[in-house]
């Protein structure tokens, strides 16, 4: 049945403001459903949330269920079910050391506690003094202001940089841009290392909290992933000069990248953690911060004076609903399906964009992909930003019935235009085509 809702101006506060949006009606798998019946396949999942795709039955009947028995308690009085059962899942499936979980409800908080916590452990140990968060340009780790202030994503933070914590940031690591022609992978993982051990020897360690980094950044640079040796590295100088490292897995962690923790496959743990988008998979607004012992105990051992705290942590619902959307991700061996229909995304990908005039790179892991536009592929020389082909790809693909998440700007001056694919978990060959075919057109409507 669809409904046809009548046209109004809308009095909500957009992020587009003067947007014309369809009304999201259902949700049908990978599939979106307008108020005027119109079919769009959900191939970025807004962006890198909806791993279950929509109106997964198990995961309503779970919210359901805790509605009905109760909704909300708050934390300064109780804890629930779903809440414990939810951070025993986490610390189970974590990476080596990590040991307790701190829900909140979204990547900003996650990150913003990930901060105040990486400095109140600091000050437990008497160690005020340190006061610098290193981030990476290019990355991305949310949009309230501590999170802001780690953000590489120049275009977003100029208009508030008076009002920042002073943040300083190194190179990301983008081979496709970066690496020189007579460089091995690994000495450029190497070099780019270790401008974050230049920079901390020019603070002082002593002065220096964390490096907060996303092990594959997402959203400002279209999936720049790793290459090998880099994070052991990092690792490496963050433990040499006893500083923290934060892993910002909001947007790459719980599967995307074929493994439940993108930086399991960089072989390093972090000392805080921080996930949200998949862990509710968008059917709950909820975050974690994964946290070390050292960190908790020195914490709870200390003045216990933390008093960071959101009124919806460790929401009940919200934790049913994560609770459910793990449970069918590993149920149903999601995570293989993850490896599997990302090799096929790749290979489709390739197939049909390898040789485009206009498309520099195509990189990811899993179900995470990113593809950079360009003028010239030879020379890499980016596209105008002013020209905001990526929005036109995005306007093109809604038309297609295809939703891909589009990206851009004068990030450091170098960066162009690209796409992002963060496609359910639940796809399957049919659908890859259908998500390449669409945004193949989309690409020639936008470019023409
Ligand atoms: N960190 C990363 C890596 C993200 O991609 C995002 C959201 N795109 C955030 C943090 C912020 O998450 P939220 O929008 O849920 O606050």
């Amino acid at each position: 049945m669809v409904v046809v809702v009548p046209s109004k101006k809308s009095r909500i506060l957009h992020r587009q403001p003067n947007a014309e949006l369809p009304m999201a009606f259902m949700g049908d798998g990978p599939y979106i459903i307008d108020d005027n019946g119109k079919r769009y396949i959900d191939a970025s999942g807004g962006a890198a949330v909806s791993c279950l795709g929509h109106s997964n039955t198990r995961v309503r009947q779970a919210i359901k269920d805790q509605v009905d028995n109760i909704a909300f308690a708050h934390t300064s009085f109780f804890t629930s079910k779903p809440a414990e059962d939810l951070a025993d899942f986490l610390v189970e499936h974590s990476p080596q050391g990590l040991d307790y979980a701190y829900l909140v409800s979204g990547g900003s908080e996650a990150v913003e506690s990930a901060l105040k916590l990486a400095r109140q452990y600091f000050i437990e140990l008497g160690q005020d003094s340190r006061k610098y968060f290193i981030a990476r340009r290019q990355s991305y780790h949310g949009n309230t202001l501590g999170a802001l202030a780690v953000g590489g994503n120049l275009w977003r933070k100029q208009q508030f940089a008076p009002i920042l914590v002073d943040t300083e940031h190194v190179s990301p690591c983008y081979a496709y841009r970066d690496q020189k022609s007579d460089e091995s992978e690994l000495d450029y993982g190497l070099r780019i290392a270790n401008e974050l051990e230049q920079r901390i020897e020019s603070l002082g360690a002593k002065n220096v909290i964390a490096f907060v980094a996303e092990p594959i950044v997402g959203a400002t640079s279209g999936v720049l992933t790793p290459v090998p040796g880099y994070f052991k590295r990092i690792r490496e100088i963050c433990d040499q000069h006893g500083i923290l490292l934060i892993l910002d897995e909001v947007m790459c962690g719980m599967g995307r990248t074929g493994s439940l923790f993108a930086c399991e496959q960089e072989q390093v743990s972090a000392d805080i953690l921080c996930v949200a988008k998949g862990l509710g998979a968008g059917y709950q607004a909820i975050g974690a911060m994964l946290l070390s012992d050292k960190i908790y105990n020195t914490i709870t051992d200390g003045s216990g004076f933390f008093q960071h705290g959101h009124t919806y942590q460790a929401h009940a619902t919200a934790c049913a609903a994560a609770l459910a959307v793990q449970q069918e991700i590993q149920d149903n061996n999601l995570i293989d399906n993850v490896q599997n229909m990302g090799l096929k995304l790749q290979s489709a990908l390739l197939s049909q964009f390898g040789n485009h005039p206009n498309i520099g790179d195509i990189r990811g892991r899993g179900l995470f992909w990113g593809i950079e536009l360009v003028a010239d592929r030879v020379t890499k020389k980016p596209l105008d930003p002013k020209l905001k082909v990526h929005s036109a790809i995005k306007t093109a693909a809604m038309n297609e019935g295809l939703i891909c998440y589009p990206g851009g700007g004068t990030i450091d001056g170098k960066q162009g235009n690209h796409i992002l694919l963060a496609p359910p978990f639940i796809i399957n060959e049919k659908h890859v085509t259908e998500i390449v075919d669409k945004l193949a057109r989309a690409i020639d409507t936008a470019l023409v």
